[in-house]
């Protein structure tokens, strides 16, 4: 089971709220068994080299976050990424396939859905709407 302290959703809007490019983020937190934590956000790269389909975080910069992590007395507990304003709000099928750590999430800033998913490729574990990411890009108004 995924809790979370909901101070986190107010993190993930801050951080990952460019709707253009696929943005990522770190969960941090504690594991009791089969039970997971959520205690923070830290921020992280995209490293793909096409940020608007797809991402990529090396075993180099997990590694820095790890330690990041462990000097806040937490443990890495998995990424969460975005998808665009135009895609799904849902995890897709490569997300399932690619997506192998302990607590993995889809942020999309445009719906605020956060939807968690296990690392077996099929449970989808809990879904929360937060508040949209209100963005204001060149050349739209909002009504
Ligand atoms: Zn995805």
């Amino acid at each position: 089971m995924i809790r979370y302290n909901p101070k986190i959703l107010r993190r993930l809007s801050r951080l990952l709220s460019d709707v253009q490019i696929e943005q990522v983020a770190v969960f941090i937190g504690q594991i009791d068994g089969n039970d997971f934590y959520v205690e923070d956000v830290l921020s992280a790269v995209n490293e793909s080299c096409d940020t608007c389909t797809s991402f990529f975080v090396s075993n180099h910069q997990i590694g820095q976050l790890m330690i990041k992590a462990q000097r806040r007395g937490s443990m890495f507990l998995g990424i969460v990424h975005t998808h665009l304003r135009h895609h799904p709000a849902a995890p897709s099928q490569a997300d399932f396939g690619n997506c192998k750590h302990a607590v993995n999430a889809v942020f999309h800033p445009s719906s605020g859905r956060l939807t968690f998913f296990d690392n077996n490729g099929v449970t989808l574990i809990q879904t929360i709407d937060t508040a949209p990411v209100r963005v204001f890009l060149p050349g739209l108004s909002s009504a």
